[in-house]
């Protein structure tokens, strides 16, 4: 499948497990600069306004989210 986050040159970034993700908005609503976007059956991150909080981690209930280091 193909991740629909998009890279950037950075060290780490947030990624999305869609085996996991039930979609329930729950990342986006604690997310601060509001970067995570739900369209349709797609979740998004904006990796380019994401700070690396960290915050929607632990507030998916499914453990969809991690930060992985870039390759
Ligand atoms: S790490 Fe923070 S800024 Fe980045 S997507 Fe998660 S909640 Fe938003
Ligand atoms: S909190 Fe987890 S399950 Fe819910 S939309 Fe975000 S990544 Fe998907």
């Amino acid at each position: 499948m193909v991740n629909p986050v998009k890279s950037a040159v950075r060290s780490s970034s947030v990624v999305v497990d869609y085996d996991h993700c039930s979609y329930c908005g729950a990342c986006v609503a604690v997310c601060p600069p509001d970067c995570i976007t739900l369209h349709d059956a797609t979740l998004l991150i904006d990796t380019d306004v994401c700070t690396l909080c960290r915050r929607c981690i632990p507030a998916c209930p499914t453990g969809a989210l991690s930060l992985e280091d870039a390759a």
